[in-house]
């Protein structure tokens, strides 16, 4: 099978060669970011602007990588659409740096480059670590491989978006793997206006505002140990996806915890 490989954090992140080591063994790999961090560029294209496409070395053997000078959802058009049009039988997105649940799916890279591999029928994963600092990404990169894998053998198929958030914990400290829904986690935009020589300007930051930790959500699970799989677009998955995916984590789940030791 052949993947492709992208994120928000920019083709030098950690987080996604970590991945890339552990997807080039499920299949012939093609990695294509962001030249530089694009966190919080969601879903947007750049449009009716030349865009820079730049073949550079891989940090793992056998794959293809390519900066590119646009957002993440550029990179994954680009790579799906042009460099090898109808190629491609799994989109992974990430690893990201920092957790993308509740209403981060609407702003986040990481999504929103899974997202054009969705939109193309292909299925997708985006894949975020609910961490931002001492962060062990080899947890989420065997969950993502072993999900491609199962996307290899026809268990998991389009249409298939899902958002995947782990706790940054050992493999067998980590409870389980729920299939859950989107929290309402949300943001409180703080705004700072600063001068400098061309005038007045603005910075936005954000606070987390609402917690929704209940059971059954992506922010409930990571809180309580869980890996979270999020099947998206949220309320517009089939039962029958949901029951597939449900049936088939517990053994992720396993396979994870041996593959660590
Ligand atoms: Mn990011």
């Amino acid at each position: 099978m052949k993947i492709l490989l992208t994120n928000d954090d920019g083709i030098g992140a950690p987080g996604l060669w970590v991945l890339a080591a552990e997807l080039a063994r499920v299949g012939d790999l093609v990695v294509a970011a962001p030249g530089e961090e694009r966190s919080g560029a969601g879903t947007a294209i750049s449009l009716r602007k030349p865009i820079w496409v730049q073949q550079v070395a891989s940090q793992v053997e056998g794959a293809q990588a390519f900066s590119v000078s646009g957002t993440p959802a550029d990179s994954a058009i680009l790579a799906i659409s042009s460099l090898f049009p109808g190629e491609f039988d799994l989109v992974v997105s990430g690893i990201n740096r920092g957790s993308n649940l509740g209403h981060d799916v609407y702003v986040s890279g990481t999504v929103g480059a899974a997202m054009q591999g969705f939109l193309h029928n292909i299925p997708s994963i985006a894949v975020s670590m609910y961490a931002y600092v001492d962060i062990d990404f080899g947890n989420a990169a065997r969950v993502a491989a072993l999900l491609a894998r199962r996307v290899g053998t026809g268990e998991l198929s389009a249409p298939m978006l899902l958002n995947i958030n782990v706790p940054n914990l050992p493999a067998c400290d980590i409870v389980g793997i729920d299939v859950t829904r989107i929290s309402r986690k949300n943001y409180c935009d703080r705004i700072e206006k600063d001068y400098d020589s061309s005038g007045e300007y603005f910075t936005i930051t954000r606070n987390d505002e609402l917690d929704d930790a209940v059971p059954g959500t992506d922010l409930w699970a990571v809180e309580n140990g869980r890996i979270s799989v999020t099947p998206l677009p949220d309320r517009a998955v089939s039962s029958e996806f949901i029951s597939t995916l449900e049936s088939i984590v517990p053994a992720i789940h396993a396979e994870m915890c041996g593959l660590s030791s």
